[in-house]
């Protein structure tokens, strides 16, 4: 892997840099780091990363699988290793603002998604849903975005309580391969 600059990226690197450690995202470009981090305040349009994130390789963008009005990519920042975003290409802030061809797709990418995470990693459950509007917890309010994160019975740990740490073990680019990989449609 290579950084924007054309640099290697280091071979390893710790799974606790990974939690809300400005520096750890630093050797990794993606198009949403700088409205990830600029927290608060929300992305219009222009600067949306959910809009953005498709004008990239997928690589690049962390981009998993895409559809015809919807796409699937990996979250910045998992709460567990293999967390989805399933979004529309359109820059709409609500379900209830999403087509029928929009909304069917949602469904089914996340559909696959339970199917892929369940193959490629075992999982036992996941969590399901959408965050509507920033009093809700949407980090990105302004577009719609449904999480699909993947569970096993033997994630929970201390990290997020002692140390406000969730322990990802493994890198973002690596889990993106093994689950575009693995994703029906794009063979
Ligand atoms: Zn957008």
């Amino acid at each position: 892997m290579h950084d924007y600059d054309g640099s290697e990226l280091p071979a390893g690197e710790s799974s606790s840099d990974f939690a809300a450690v400005p520096d750890a995202f630093q050797r990794l470009w993606t198009p949403h780091r700088i409205a990830y981090i600029t927290d608060q305040t929300q992305p219009d349009k222009d600067d949306c990363p959910f809009c953005v994130a498709p004008t990239f390789d997928d690589e690049k963008a962390l981009i998993v699988a895409r559809g015809t009005h919807a796409y699937v990519l990996l979250n910045l920042f998992p709460y567990n290793s293999g967390h989805l975003l399933v979004c529309p290409y359109r820059h709409v802030p609500l379900y209830d603002e999403a087509t029928d061809e929009e909304t069917a797709e949602i469904a089914s990418l996340t559909q696959t998604a339970m199917r892929v995470l369940r193959e490629t990693s075992k999982a036992h459950g996941f969590n399901i849903g959408m965050n509507q509007g920033a009093l809700a917890g949407a980090g990105i309010a302004n577009h719609l975005h449904q999480h699909v994160v993947p569970r096993w019975a033997t994630d929970s740990n201390f990290f997020p309580i002692v140390a406000g740490t969730k322990a990802i073990p493994r890198l973002l680019g690596e889990v993106r391969d093994e689950l575009a990989k693995a994703w029906p449609t794009n063979h």
